[in-house]
């Protein structure tokens, strides 16, 4: 469209994974039971996984080993993040097992300047482009909205007064319904959620701020839910061109997915077996709504099946853009999981 930003995609659907180095407390230290293909048509896109003498090879757009840091995963999206500029839809997960390197991907460590995910780089793109774009007569005006979806319920992270939204009717809802809706231009509406305007990567940053502070107080209510929840930022971008009366209307929604692992079936009982249920429903839905998506031929696409993929809808298919990051643990006692995200991500893509 404008700007020069149009990327080459196969379809509107990427995929790219990220192995994250060992860590001291991995069960098998250095052990890891990935290798990267050397071959000229798999290298940089391959990658081997070793379980039980049996290897098995998997392609992706994209692989970053163990040494890719923040900013060259950055450098692979950074043309993507910038389309949504350009009015685009796009959304860029991130899937895997807990401690695969999912929130390291999209947050990363805020405190370090060269430890900045994925989230923090695309806003202050967004931020520094919009203001070069001044000179053009481009005028942006953003929205933001951070929410979790948890046990197929929709939780705001930045409503201003978190426990009251939490506090539970006598007859066992909560006060606040989060009803989604599409509106006929395609506009998604999330009610009782708090949107902000914002003007700045600071402003911003600060938002993502109180969007950890309440989740982090959910999880002690919750037990450790932060890993079986969704966690998703989204941008709204409005641009005008004073110039020429040009108008754009863009999304950018990056996703931390819930914890990929599958809890053995008998281990899991009462909430923890219902959560494990919901994360892997909209886990699934997602993968069925992608692959329905990336296929030919026009089919229906099971958007309805998750709280997830219906918020989402407007912004999956068509001509917007998805990009999945699948992380995946090095270590040995992973394998079985790694095996799994390789293959989910393997279908989608
Ligand atoms: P997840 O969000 O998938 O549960 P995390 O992002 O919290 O996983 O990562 C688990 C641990 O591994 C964290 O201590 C994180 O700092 C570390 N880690 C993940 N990816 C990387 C990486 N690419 N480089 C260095 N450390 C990483
Ligand atoms: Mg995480």
């Amino acid at each position: 469209k404008l700007h020069n930003t149009i990327l080459e995609l196969k379809g509107n659907i990427r995929v790219f994974c990220r192995v994250r180095p060992s860590l001291p407390n991995d069960s098998t230290g250095t052990y890891t039971v990935v290798s990267f293909p050397t071959s000229t048509e798999a290298l940089g896109r391959g990658i081997e996984l070793s379980q039980s003498g049996q290897k098995y090879n998997f392609t992706f757009d994209k692989v970053f080993d163990h040494e890719a840091s923040q900013r060259d995963v950055f450098v692979e999206i950074s043309q993507l993040v910038q389309s949504a500029l350009d009015g685009y839809k796009v959304c860029i997960f991130a899937y895997g097992q807990t401690g695969a390197g999912k929130t390291y991907t999209m947050m990363g460590r805020p405190d370090a300047p060269d430890l900045k995910g994925l989230i923090p780089r695309s806003l202050e793109q967004i931020f520094q482009t919009s203001q070069s774009l001044k000179d053009q007569g481009w005028k942006y005006t953003m929205q933001a909205s951070i929410l979790e979806i948890y046990n197929e319920t929709v939780r705001d992270l930045l409503s201003s007064n978190r426990s009251s939204d939490h506090a539970q009717t006598e007859n066992g809802t909560s006060s606040k319904q989060y009803t989604i809706k599409h509106d006929a231009n395609g506009n998604t509406h999330v009610s009782d959620l708090t949107i902000k305007d914002v003007c700045s990567a600071d402003e911003i940053s600060s938002l993502l701020q109180q969007a950890a502070q309440s989740r982090s107080v959910g999880r002690t209510q919750m037990n450790e839910q932060s890993s079986r929840s969704h966690f998703v930022f989204t941008l709204r971008i409005s641009g005008k061109n004073e110039n020429t009366e040009q108008q754009v209307q863009g999304i950018l929604n990056l996703i931390d997915l819930a914890g990929s692992e599958r809890l053995s079936r008998s281990g899991a009982t009462g909430d923890r077996l219902k959560e494990t249920q919901a994360i892997n429903k909209s886990l699934s839905s997602l993968s069925d709504v992608i692959f329905a998506l990336g296929g030919k031929k026009e089919e229906h696409i099971p958007f309805r099946n998750s709280k997830l993929t219906y918020l989402l809808q407007p912004c999956l298919g068509g001509d917007s853009k998805t990009l999945m990051f699948v992380n995946i643990s090095p270590d040995q006692s992973s394998t079985g999981e790694s095996l799994c995200s390789l293959r989910f991500a393997a279908r989608v893509n």
